[in-house]
């Protein structure tokens, strides 16, 4: 039986963030995957970067946002450094695009909101937006940009993050994912595998939407599969600069010209169907924003399952298990979040103290819920 000071379930970006954040903090780390590690959520992202709330709902996410966001240039430098590998990084920005007076109207609201949070929102008129993106409709009433916002290639850099983990000394193993907590009293003392055992000072649960599934897990990362559809598309001569977001969906561009465009989020189990209705809607909205887009070619149709949460919120730290964390739940924001997620595990294992509060994503919040009601 092998041991490790961390055994981590799942090699996601999560997963391998995490790994290479503690190998290179010198601990000895197994990664455990049930399947080829990144081809998850992680591959399925769009890969943005964008610390802005949707809603007021969501503001208790920022710190954690805020912390990622500082610290992913210098995440990504080592990455790519350590695996020889680049990671598609855009700094260009993100623009909400306003194409009717309706969305016009909740202007100051979202500029408030933007500003509280201490994030960079800029309106403009039709005409500077224009002058950002030629691409847009003639539709636009206006547009606000985030400044803050940035992209990257999720698979390149999930890919890039495994390879750079493994290249510091994290053993990391596919096909070989965890089928329960391996529990004594009241600790966990590593993972039950499909095949044998492996021991571990801290175990760590990153298995994204499958978490639930393994035994013993469920009870504090009841987390379910959100899916994503999503599309890639290319049509030549139409180029954008930004991340492009309307009400109804987003448009990602990539270094190789291809413009990614998504997104339906919908509970359906573990499905990952692409249907007429999620392509239609795709597809329509995309070519709402960038006519243009009519032309183009539809080079790759897929759909993805985020870690959805009860309360839509990360679920991350230690348990009432001595040795076990969680960390996953990530919903539609795993890619911001991989850095800060890393660093804060990182913390805790090697002096149990966290350098942003991370109470609000307390994996027991679940079960103190639980205990109330029955109560
Ligand atoms: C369509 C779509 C668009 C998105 N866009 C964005 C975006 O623009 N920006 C953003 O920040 N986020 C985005 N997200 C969310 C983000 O992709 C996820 O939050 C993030 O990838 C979750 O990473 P993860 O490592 O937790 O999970 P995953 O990437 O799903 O990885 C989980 C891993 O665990 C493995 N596993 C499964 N079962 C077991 C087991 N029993 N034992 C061990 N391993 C197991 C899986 O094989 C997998 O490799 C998007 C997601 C989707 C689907």
């Amino acid at each position: 039986m092998k041991t490790y000071d961390v055994a981590v379930a799942g090699g996601g970006l999560i997963g391998a963030s995490i790994a290479l954040e503690l190998a290179c903090a010198g601990l000895r780390v197994g990664v455990f995957d049930a399947q080829q590690p990144g081809r998850e959520a992680s591959w399925a992202s769009a890969g943005m970067i964008s610390p802005s709330p949707e809603s007021a709902a969501m503001t208790s996410l920022l710190p954690m946002s805020l912390a990622s966001v500082a610290i992913y240039p210098e995440f990504i430098r080592r990455v790519e450094e350590l695996s020889g590998q680049t990671a598609g990084y855009r700094q260009d920005g993100g623009l909400d695009v306003l194409l009717t007076e309706e969305e016009m109207k909740d202007v100051p609201e979202t500029l408030a909101l933007h500003r509280a949070c201490g994030l960079q929102a800029e309106v403009l008129d039709a005409e500077k937006a224009y002058e950002l993106e030629p691409a847009l409709t003639a539709e636009i009433r206006g547009a606000i940009l985030r400044r803050d916002e940035a992209s990257l290639d999720n698979r390149a850099f999930t890919g890039a993050t495994l390879e750079a983990a493994r290249r510091k000394g994290v053993e990391i193993y596919s096909n070989n994912g965890a089928k329960a907590l391996w529990l004594e009293g009241p600790a966990c003392k590593g993972l039950q595998l499909e095949n044998d055992r492996v021991e571990a000072r801290w175990t760590v649960i990153a298995a994204g939407c499958f978490s639930a599934r393994i035994e013993g897990a469920a009870a504090y990362a009841p987390v379910v599969p959100a899916k994503g559809q999503m599309m890639a598309l290319r049509c030549d001569g139409v180029r954008i600069a930004h991340d492009l977001w309307s009400n109804h969906m987003y448009l990602v561009p990539r270094n190789d010209g291809r413009i990614i465009a998504g997104a339906t989020i919908e509970y359906e189990g573990f499905d990952r169907s692409m249907t007429a209705a999620g392509m239609k809607s795709i597809l329509e909205g995309a070519i709402s924003l960038v006519p243009a887009l009519e032309k183009a070619r539809v080079e790759e149709t897929w759909a993805g399952l985020r870690p959805d949460s009860p309360d839509h919120l990360p679920i991350l730290g230690p348990t009432d298990r001595e040795g076990l964390l969680i960390a996953t739940g990530h919903f539609r924001s795993g890619i911001l979040l991989a850095p800060i997620t890393a660093e804060l595990i990182r913390e805790w294992v090697t002096t149990q103290k966290v350098s942003v509060d991370w109470t609000p994503f307390h994996p027991m919040r679940f079960q103190e819920k639980r205990q109330t009601r029955t109560a």
